[in-house]
């Protein structure tokens, strides 16, 4: 059942099974679940059916810190508040993490997933069907050298089309879009049942146009994106101080991105030369990444590199080339791309940048905060403090002279030229890929995480967290397609716990 909180009737009350707060990838897909599972569902989804310049204006950051270019745009553009959430304008790109990114590498600081890859393999299986994937191919050591070739598999579900006609005609679940959870409203104990497990008991609820509501659910599940989870969260600790599961000093911590770059090109020389280039990237697009025993050696994170035509530069009005060459790059650098992009379609064969997508370190530097100020709404706003840090930027560094130094073995025809001759002035350059993760991190330990390896808060027997911010690190894939399998994973326990009791 679908219904507009705006327009519609809606009790002052909603008593239900499982309350999920977000309809993106994470919500619905928990939602599609549990459909036909006879457990009553209630979906509340902040946006409606299209695109709000009122919720932008409203839920937008309050303050951005940080020495990147970025700029807090960068934040509102990426936090869509809509059924469908980011998904609605994703690019689809899809890849598991892989079983190295879920153990512990001692030189990185937090690291370490409480769940292994192989746990995760079936629901990884079952994510195929929902995002429209054939099943992937094996990776493939390249001879002679320390790299490995593989892909992205390109997704094309927008989670809006038929999972609304789904949703309209299902019997047991109710999505109540244009409605905005407020905060959580723990169970208040009393002094001598201090010994009861801790419970939320309501989710408070607002609109638009001012109404109020609260919905009382047996299990409630976060789904509202890598900054919402934290933001509910950090809100809701704030007006309950005395119940101490909420004060978790993890929530809103150890943000983290995906590092995007072009920190290298190639010219192809020979035609023939053993390279994949990412030109039709339509269904998949070939990536390549060092090799485990290369990265433990050097002690480096996770990092994919794809070979990008260049023609993008090459066609830009030259007024606009001149400004992007000389406030992205040292004068050398900017020297050399002009000549690349000169001949970029030389006798010879043709330049390419090297794109990498890379990981970064989980680091408490990274933080969301609530800010002072608060919207329309009367829900606090937020602020970001974000950079990339020392090992980021170094790792980013190495990971491509090895990456060059690979790929070199593979034809003396291939000839690449690095970029990264500055890094104070690149740096600030480097951007993301719209991937929010960390800020309510997984650990089984409560001294360094906020949720356990099945996504339920600590010390919260019906408080569930969804989506990306759950992840302790986030390997070099995007992160959607494990997105799904956790949630997959997270409703199959509900349905479990919920058939039992
Ligand atoms: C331009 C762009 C390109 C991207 N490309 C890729 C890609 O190629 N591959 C990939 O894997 N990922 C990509 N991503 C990231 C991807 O979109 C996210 O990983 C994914 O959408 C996260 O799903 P989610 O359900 O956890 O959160 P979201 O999609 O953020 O959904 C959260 C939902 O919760 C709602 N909500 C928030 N707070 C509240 C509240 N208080 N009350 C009620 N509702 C609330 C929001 O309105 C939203 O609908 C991209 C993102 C963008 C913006």
């Amino acid at each position: 059942m679908l219904t507009n909180a705006l327009t519609d009737k809606i009790d002052d009350v909603i008593h239900t099974d499982v309350c999920i707060v977000g309809a993106g990838p994470a919500g619905t897909t928990i939602a599609r679940a549990l459909d036909n599972s006879g457990i009553n569902v209630t979906v509340i989804e902040s946006g409606g059916f299209k695109y709000s310049n009122t919720l932008k204006d409203n839920f937008s950051l309050a303050g951005l810190t940080t020495d990147l270019w970025i700029g807090r745009e960068y934040f509102t553009t990426h936090t869509a508040r809509q059924i469908g959430g980011n998904a609605v304008s994703w690019q689809g790109w899809c890849r598991e993490l892989d079983a190295e990114d879920f153990i512990e590498r001692d030189y990185i600081p937090l690291s370490g997933w409480p769940v292994t890859k192989q746990e995760l393999d079936p629901w990884y299986e079952q994510s195929l069907n929902i995002l429209k994937l054939d099943k992937p191919t094996a990776d493939t050591a390249i001879d002679k050298t320390d790299l490995v070739s593989s892909q992205f598999q390109i997704s094309k579900q927008r989670f809006t089309g038929t999972w609304k006609t789904k949703l309209k005609t299902s019997k047991n679940i109710q999505l109540i879009y244009n409605a905005t959870v407020s905060h959580l409203q723990p169970l208040s104990t009393k002094s001598d049942d201090k010994k009861a497990p801790a419970r939320i008991q309501a989710l408070h609820i607002v609109t638009e146009n001012g109404k109020q509501f609260t919905v009382q659910a047996g299990h409630v599940i976060l789904a509202a994106g890598g900054l919402g989870n934290p933001h509910l969260l950090l809100d809701s600790a704030k007006r309950a101080p005395a119940f101490t599961p909420l004060q978790n000093d993890w929530i809103g911590q150890c943000f983290m991105e995906h590092p995007h770059y072009t920190p290298a090109a190639l010219v192809w020389i020979n035609k023939k030369a053993p390279v994949d280039i990412a030109n039709d990237i339509t269904t998949s697009v070939p990536i390549y990444y060092l090799s485990r025993t290369l990265r433990e050696k050097h002690q480096l994170m996770q990092s994919s590199f794809n070979i990008d035509p260049l023609d993008v530069a090459a066609q830009m009005p030259e007024e606009w080339r001149e400004h992007f060459l000389t406030t992205h790059f040292d004068e050398k650098t900017a020297d050399e791309l002009r000549k690349i992009i000169a001949n970029l379609h030389n006798e010879q064969g043709s330049w390419h940048g090297i794109y990498i997508r890379s990981e970064q370190a989980p680091n408490r530097a990274n933080v969301y905060t609530l800010a002072k100020k608060k919207n329309a709404f009367k829900v606090s706003k937020g602020r970001m403090q974000w950079n990339y840090h020392a090992q980021d930027l170094d790792n980013m560094e190495r990971s491509t002279r090895l990456f060059l130094q690979e790929l070199a073995k593979l034809s003396p025809l291939l000839q690449v030229k690095f970029l990264l001759h500055d890094r104070e002035r690149y740096s600030k350059h480097v951007i993301g890929g719209g991937h929010f993760m960390g800020t309510t991190r997984m650990s089984n330990n409560t001294d360094t995480g906020c949720v356990d390896a099945q996504g339920q808060f600590h010390g919260i027997e019906n408080l569930h967290i969804a989506g990306s911010s759950v992840f302790p690190t986030g390997g070099f894939a995007n992160p959607t397609q494990t997105i799904i399998a956790l949630s997959l994973r997270l409703a199959s326990r509900l349905k479990e716990q919920l058939k039992t009791k």
